[in-house]
């Protein structure tokens, strides 16, 4: 398949969740250190680059993005 585009920081959802490409870089208090795409449930990309996220559907996410909704993944 075909790579996704990758979503701005600047989409009106992307600044809606507060999504940022590094999770290191988030301001928000709701962060979580260790919390990034790679390690949420509606990610579906590898584990580095970047992948499919639910919440942004036909984007892609940065496996060490971050966003407000961030949920861990079940084990
Ligand atoms: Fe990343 Fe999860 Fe937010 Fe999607 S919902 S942008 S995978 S933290």
């Amino acid at each position: 398949a075909a790579d996704l585009p990758p979503v701005s920081e600047s989409d009106p959802t992307a600044k809606a969740l507060g999504y940022v490409e590094d999770a290191s870089k988030t301001t928000n208090a709701k962060y979580k250190a260790g919390d990034d795409c790679a390690n949420c449930q509606f990610y579906s990309g590898g584990a580095t680059g970047r992948g499919p996220c639910q919440l942004f559907p036909g984007k892609s996410v940065n496996a060490k993005g971050w966003c407000v909704s961030h949920t861990p993944k079940k084990a």
